[in-house]
């Protein structure tokens, strides 16, 4: 999975666009913390923990990492790197794809 040719953090919006070779897609930050793939998160949603996202959160920063990027999300979690794969299927139509990592 190549790196998108370009990454809009829309902090107002709530949006994170990414432009990929195959298209635009966006994916809202409250999905993103949802769907965080640090350890800890996958855990919890694994033992059938159901974390409440807040429609708010944003995502204050976007960290490059190399194979994917790591996001520092407005309420203090920043443990999760997204891996290009994963985000380019978080753009798409299926959630709960974090059952595939
Ligand atoms: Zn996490």
């Amino acid at each position: 999975m190549n790196a998108p040719v370009a990454i809009r953090n829309l902090r107002g919006a709530g949006q994170l666009v990414l432009q990929w070779e195959d298209g635009e897609h966006s994916i809202s930050h409250a999905r993103l913390r949802g769907a965080c793939p640090c350890s800890q998160c996958r855990a919890a949603r694994i033992s059938g923990v159901i974390a409440v996202v807040a429609a708010d959160v944003r995502v204050e920063r976007v960290e490059s990492q190399g194979y994917g990027v790591q996001l520092v999300f407005s309420d203090g979690h920043e443990r999760g790197i997204y891996p290009w794969t994963y985000l380019h299927t978080l753009s798409g139509p299926t959630p709960l794809l974090w059952e595939r990592l």
